[in-house]
């Protein structure tokens, strides 16, 4: 035998029966995004290396290890998204969009990262992240986490908290920067591997180690939000004020910097402590300066990125949520004449039914196959079809989930038999 082909390490397929679960967050999310003002937009899941190394920036994980990067036919370097947000904004300036227009909008689809796999951690996952551009007040901050908050509720998801903090402008950062590489070099001995390096490229994601070693080090570091510009303190506190007055829980987590360079003033992180070690199912923070960066006018942007798988696993150990089956009708059939009439009566079926579904046996096979077909399918009722009951102009219905007899529908009359004993059975189920 030919030997098979393996799928992609880290690359998952989402099988039909996890797929109810799947949908209702994504459902659940359009919906709630819809209610809230955002606009879906897609955009291409390949983009120049570029952007990304402009938005994401150079030292970070991402672009320095992570990137699924490649030299097209063209000799052009083009990179598989690893997230959401450069896309979006590129797009956003490519299409003239700006103008000082404002903008909230969402966009959903993999996202590609060359990290180990393990659990909760793939290289392609899928996001669903929501932007907003053109606002630079603390209220959207408040409405973007209010919306996840509302999200949790709407899923019935308990084990997530938030986290949130202030990077303040890229200036006040700076002069922090500054002041934690100094603290770092004289404790230069005491860092690990990971943490040397980054000394040097992005020293603020020292705070972000998760070796225990290093702990004792990074909780006597000096302190991001003490050395806050004043205005960005001020936009904090208003964060922190509202998030009070509607009830939505937070702690402020001075270490919480987040991996990509773009963030500016708040970032956010909704945490779990039900999935183990990969606990982050939603993060996000200002990008102030992001689009400026990318050659625009600058435009002041926040948004966040929930991972998909990660709040499939949540939603999984919560317990099931009920497949719908896949269909409402088999239609079993027996006879060469009543076979080739199945195919021409279930299209009248469709079109007088339009909301119903129907499946019709397929491949022939005597009744006790077709009604073991029928029985897998979920179906609620069979529709029985023999070339006698053809001559007689007539089709059987019988219910499959309870132990009614079958009756008889003329075929003139058969779509409104089938709608009132499908209406009765689904009033018995
Ligand atoms: P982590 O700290 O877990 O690496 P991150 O800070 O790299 O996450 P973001 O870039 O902010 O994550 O992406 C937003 C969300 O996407 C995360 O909160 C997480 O739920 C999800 N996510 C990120 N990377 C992966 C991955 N490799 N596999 C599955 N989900 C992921
Ligand atoms: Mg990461």
């Amino acid at each position: 035998m030919t030997e098979q082909i393996q799928p992609v390490r880290g690359m998952n397929d989402v099988l039909p029966e996890e797929m109810a679960i799947w949908q209702a967050i994504e459902t659940s999310a359009r919906e709630l995004l819809s209610g809230y003002g955002y606009r879906e937009i897609r955009v291409p899941v390949v983009e120049r290396t570029e952007l990304f190394r402009r938005a994401i920036g150079e030292h970070t994980d991402v672009v320095a290890k992570e990137m699924y990067t490649f030299v097209d036919q063209g000799g052009e370097s083009l990179t598989l998204r690893p997230e959401g947000t450069a896309g979006v904004m590129r797009a956003i300036l490519s299409n003239g969009m700006l103008r000082g227009q404002r903008h909230k909008l969402w966009c959903a689809g993999p996202m590609f990262r060359h990290e180990r796999p393990q659990k909760g951690r793939y290289r392609q996952f899928h996001q669903i992240s929501v932007e907003a551009v053109g606002f630079g007040g603390p209220d959207i901050d408040v409405e973007l986490i209010a919306l996840c908050a509302r999200l949790w509720r709407r899923l019935g998801l308990q084990r997530v908290r938030l986290e949130i903090n202030s990077l303040g402008t890229a200036e006040s950062r700076r002069l922090y920067r500054d002041r934690l590489v100094e603290y770092l070099r004289a404790h230069r001995d005491q860092l690990d591997a990971d943490s040397q390096r980054r000394l040097d490229g992005n020293p603020l994601r020292v705070l972000d180690s998760k070796n225990p070693q290093m702990r004792a080090l990074i909780d006597a570091a000096p302190v991001l939000t003490e050395h806050l510009d004043a205005e960005s303190r001020e936009h904090f506190q208003a964060v922190c004020r509202a998030l009070e007055a509607l009830g939505i829980p937070f702690r402020v987590n001075p270490r919480l910097v987040r991996g990509l360079d773009y963030y500016s003033r708040t970032v956010f992180e909704w945490i779990t402590d039900a999935l183990g070690a990969q606990d982050a199912v939603c993060s996000g923070g200002r990008y102030d300066g992001l689009i400026a960066q990318l050659g625009g006018e600058p435009t002041p942007g926040i948004g966040f990125a929930m991972g998909l798988e990660r709040l499939v696993a949540l939603l999984t150990q919560s317990g099931p949520i009920a497949a719908p089956a896949a269909v409402d009708v088999y239609i079993v059939t027996s006879g060469p004449r009543a076979e080739a009439f199945g195919l021409e009566m279930v299209e009248r079926l469709r079109d007088a039914l339009p909301n119903r579904r129907f499946e019709l046996n397929l491949g022939g096979g005597n009744f006790k196959t077709q009604f073991r077909r029928a029985d897998r399918s979920g179906a609620l009722l069979a529709v029985i079809l023999g070339d006698d009951e053809l001559e007689r102009g007539v089709a059987a219905l019988k219910p499959l989930r309870r132990e009614t007899g079958q009756s008889e529908s003329p075929l003139s009359a058969l779509a409104a038999a089938i709608d009132t004993a499908l209406a009765a059975a689904a009033a018995q189920t």
